[in-house]
């Protein structure tokens, strides 16, 4: 499989090259250059299987050329071995129709785990035979930060420096950051937001000198490893209700597009889904955009749902390369809109859009009004960013479809809001009870590039 960029202006790699690169040179994401097709026998086999099987059979024909068969097995295997629940993403009924897909058993109590852990293991197979080694710098809202230092925690041959924003991510969130003690661990709290943060990696990954000089390879979001191991839970959630024998929906609380573009994928791929529904907070620039008001930047406002508080969805672009006919031309125009301000989407490609993707947005109040509701109705204690998900989720539900909403973080990473919400305090599962008493280790940060520079060029291994 080769990969190719939605700007149509960078070289096509394969998958490892996409891996380790992260961002395209011409600005762009990469993409597959076909997406793969799975026939409906193909995926009516996989219902019962164990997680990590179904994982081969749908992420194969993406990595194959990369990697041995077993060599994938293997890393899937190790991946996974260390999440706190058998089934890795089990599925609970909320209501007629309604399922919640809990996405938060892996080492640091959400989603994103489950990309992280897979892409820890894929670049340590890859630098080991490539006798290399690279720095890996991410920005997160909090979630990506501490799956990245887990996943990467304790290897010799990767760097690994997390930028956050200064004093607007959870506690659990900062500490899974900071008290890891691996010398190849560098939490950074920039003063800013997540945007500035965000704005910044790109700015690095721009700059060609230090982006070779150091080796820079990122794991965001934008990274397609990571989007393609979140399309494994989107099969297996939807054999467990009945898929391929009949349709199902999906509501994602989203920040950065790239957990509902992996299910855009699987719909791509011959999963038989409905409706993807993005659920936002009040940082609502997905929903203003999928009713049709353009994809204009407001300022971002801190809520209770931290890891959505994005104005500026990065893996949009790759569902807008689609809207767009494949038109890497007409994707890297829209992006150069987006420098001053923003853009509006043509007729053609909001209608491709609409195809697939629905929308709503919930506000403060909603999200702690769910809490308790979920709580007294369906006696499940859920985070605020699932809270979201759920009542979009309930506000999309059919008799005939079965919706199920991902639930991408663990109550116990956001107590103060589940607290408030519902009077009860989420404990952390025991096998990370003693997270408060552990030594914290940061540096606060300028919002500058330079600094940013400056500080990575100083701490990285020789
Ligand atoms: C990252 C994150 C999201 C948003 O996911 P995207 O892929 O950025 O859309 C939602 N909820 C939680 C808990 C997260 O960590």
């Amino acid at each position: 499989m080769k990969y190719i960029s939605t700007r149509g202006q960078a070289p096509e790699l394969t998958f490892e090259e996409a891996m380790l690169t992260g961002l395209a040179r011409d600005g762009g994401l990469y993409l597959p250059a076909e997406i793969p097709v799975m026939s409906h026998d193909e995926i009516a086999a996989l219902a019962g299987l164990p997680y990590e099987e179904i994982a081969f059979r749908v992420m194969w024909p993406y990595v194959s050329g990369s990697f041995s068969e077993d060599e994938f097995k293997d890393i899937i295997a190790r991946a996974y071995e260390g999440f706190g629940h058998d089934a890795r993403a089990p599925l609970k009924q909320l209501n007629e129709n309604h399922f919640l897909l809990e996405l938060f058993h892996g080492p640091t109590l959400a989603f994103k785990d489950f990309a992280m852990q897979l892409i820890g293991h894929l670049f340590q197979v890859a630098l080991k035979r490539r006798n290399d080694r690279v720095t890996i710098v991410g920005a997160t809202s909090g979630d990506t930060g501490s799956a990245a230092i887990e996943a990467f925690r304790g290897l010799d041959a990767v760097d690994v420096f997390i930028l956050f924003p200064h004093g607007r991510v959870s506690e659990v969130q900062r500490r899974q950051m900071t008290t890891p003690a691996d010398s190849n661990v560098h939490a950074l709290a920039v003063d800013g937001d997540f945007d500035d943060c965000q704005a910044a990696l790109k700015d690095m990954f721009n700059d060609f000198d230090f982006r070779d000089g150091v080796k820079l390879a990122g794991v965001n979001s934008i990274n397609f490893a990571r989007v393609l191991a979140q399309i494994v839970y989107y099969f297996s959630a939807a054999v467990s209700v009945g898929a391929p024998h009949r349709k199902v929906s999906f509501t994602v609380p989203t920040g950065n597009f790239g957990d509902i573009f992996a299910g855009y994928l699987a719909k791509r791929m011959g999963l038989p889904i409905d409706r993807l529904v993005v659920a936002t907070n009040q940082n609502d620039i997905l929903h203003r955009c999928l009713s049709g008001e353009g994809y204009f930047k407001g300022d971002t406002i801190p809520s209770i749902s931290p890891s959505m508080d994005i104005q500026v969805s990065s893996n949009f672009e790759r569902a807008l390369y689609y809207a767009y006919g494949e038109d890497g031309s007409a994707v890297a125009q829209l992006m150069d809109e987006l420098k001053t301000g923003g853009f509006n989407v043509s007729q053609g490609a909001m209608e491709a859009l609409r195809e697939s993707f629905d929308s709503g947005r919930v506000s403060e109040d909603e999200t702690l009004e769910t809490i308790k509701q979920t709580l007294t109705h369906s006696a499940e204690l859920v985070c605020p960013h699932s809270a979201i998900g759920i009542k979009v989720g309930e506000e999309h539900r059919s008799a005939e479809v079965p919706m199920i909403t991902l639930a991408t973080a663990h109550p116990a990473k956001f107590p103060a809001a589940v607290e408030k919400a519902s009077g009860e305090h989420p404990p952390l599962p025991s096998r990370m009870s003693d997270l408060y008493e552990r030594p914290e280790r940061v540096t606060r940060i300028a919002n500058d590039l330079d600094a940013l520079e400056d500080h990575i060029k100083g701490h990285i291994a020789e």
